[in-house]
C-alpha cells in the first residue's frame, strides 16, 4: 500500500479543467510574477508573516512564487506530491485576508486563491482539522 501510495504521489497532473484555469489567469499570472520586485514590502503588512517571527516562509511573495508560480513555470506538468508540498503554502500559511499590499499592485490573494483552486481542481485539499 506505502508503495502505491509513492507511486500516486509521483503521476503527473493535469486536466482539462485546470489547463483552461491557467489559460484563464495566464496573462495577469505571467505579469505579476515578471514584475515581482523581490523587495520583500508586502511582508510587513501580512499578520501570518508577523504572527510567525517574521519566517520568510509566510511572506507574501514566497507564497504566491512557490504556488502559483510553480504551477506556471512547469505548465502544469507537476507531480501529486509538487501540489501535496503547496498545500499548506495555500491554506495554511494563508486566509486570504486581502491585507497585503503591494506598491507596484500585484493582486498577491487572487494569486493564491488560483493555486488553491488549481490544486482543488486536482483533488489535493487540506481536511478542516489540518488548517488549524
Ligand atoms: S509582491 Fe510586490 S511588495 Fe511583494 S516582493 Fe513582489 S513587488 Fe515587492
Ligand atoms: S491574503 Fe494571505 S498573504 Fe495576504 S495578508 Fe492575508 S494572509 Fe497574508
Amino acid at each position: 500500500m506505502e508503495n502505491l501510495n509513492n507511486v500516486e504521489q509521483t503521476i503527473a497532473v493535469q486536466s482539462q479543467d485546470t489547463c483552461q484555469l491557467l489559460n484563464t489567469f495566464k496573462d495577469k499570472m505571467t505579469l505579476s510574477l515578471k514584475v515581482c520586485a523581490h523587495c520583500t514590502l508586502c511582508a510587513e503588512s501580512c499578520f501570518m508573516f508577523m504572527k510567525n517571527n517574521k519566517d520568510p516562509h509566510y511572506m507574501p511573495s514566497y507564497k504566491f512564487i512557490n504556488s502559483i508560480g510553480v504551477i506556471y513555470k512547469k505548465k502544469g506538468n507537476l507531480k501529486r506530491n509538487d501540489l501535496e508540498k503547496m498545500k499548506d503554502i495555500v491554506w495554511k500559511h494563508c486566509v486570504l485576508c486581502t491585507r497585503c499590499y503591494c506598491p507596484i499592485g500585484i493582486d498577491i490573494p487572487s494569486m493564491i486563491s488560483t493555486a488553491r483552486s488549481y490544486c482543488r481542481a486536482q483533488g489535493v485539499y487540506p481536511e478542516f482539522d489540518e488548517i488549524y
